[in-house]
């Protein structure tokens, strides 16, 4: 049994053909679930939430979604319910009130924003250049502990995402690495292992080897995610990640339902 639960319908309408292109790809990829996870900042719903600065258009609505994928669900599709959330500092409320309005099976936090900076967009990558490379991944882990501390999520994704663009730290993170599984550990949430890096400019699969290992020495849960945005991304790369985990020394896996964590062993 495979399941994926970071893909993204963002690119098409909220309508079951486009949403049976991407089940057509997973039973191709030996997918046998597939979760959506559409960014939160998309739905009216949450235009508050996040600063203007960060140039987030709320166009969408997240009743129509919901329903729509709940539908399915009852008519017998493979699917699953999620939602991608960006965490941002000050916003707990508006977002904690936004998660018990819907009946997610699992909710994943993101952080994709350092201030107003988007690190991770093409259009904002040139901002690099201006950076202090260590305190810019530092900066970002302490952001990503204080996401996980909030314990609004049940995963969070893409763990080191912050490498995209392949821009590396001078020295190692390890201890600050150790600090996030300690979190990861104490909050009772589960991780990403994200194959959409393998597809940036890194070339890396996320969390790379040295963030893996402490996350398996603390025996965290990990979900193994494509964080597709067409179908022909679903279970990309999906063997190589599963073998990824089991050579760290992984030992579970995580599925959702109803935002209960469900144990599967990885063997
Ligand atoms: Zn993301
Ligand atoms: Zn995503």
């Amino acid at each position: 049994m495979k399941w994926d639960y970071h893909v993204h319908l963002e690119q098409g309408p909220y309508r079951t053909e486009w949403l049976r292109k991407f089940l057509a790809a997973a039973r191709e990829a030996g997918i046998d679930e597939i979760g959506f996870s559409e960014h939160a900042y998309r739905f009216r719903q949450t235009e508050s939430f996040w600063p203007k600065s960060w140039g987030l258009k709320a166009e969408e609505d997240a009743d129509n979604y919901v329903s729509f994928i709940c539908t399915l669900k009852k008519e017998g599709y493979p699917v699953k319910l999620g939602v991608e959330i960006d965490f941002a500092p000050g916003s707990e409320t508006l977002i904690d009130d936004f998660i018990s309005t819907y009946p997610w099976d699992y909710v994943i936090g993101a952080v994709h924003f350092i201030d107003d900076w988007g690190f991770d967009r093409p259009d904002q990558a040139h901002l690099w250049l201006e950076q202090n490379i260590l305190e810019t991944y530092r900066r970002y882990l302490a952001l990503f502990r204080e996401a996980a501390q909030t314990k609004l999520f049940d995963i969070m994704a893409h763990p080191d995402v912050i490498k995209v663009f392949g821009y590396r730290p001078p020295t190692s993170l390890r201890p600050e690495y150790e600090s996030c599984a300690e979190t990861l550990l104490e909050a009772g949430l589960s991780f990403e292992i994200n194959t959409a890096g393998l597809r940036k400019p890194v070339r890396e699969i996320y969390p790379g080897p040295e963030f893996i290992k402490p996350l398996a020495e603390a025996n965290i849960p990990a979900i193994i995610s494509s964080d597709a945005h067409r179908p022909e991304d679903v279970g990309a790369d999906f063997p190589l990640a599963y073998q990824y985990a089991r050579e760290h020394g992984l030992r579970q896996l995580v599925r959702f339902n109803n935002r209960r964590r469900q144990p599967m062993p990885l063997d």
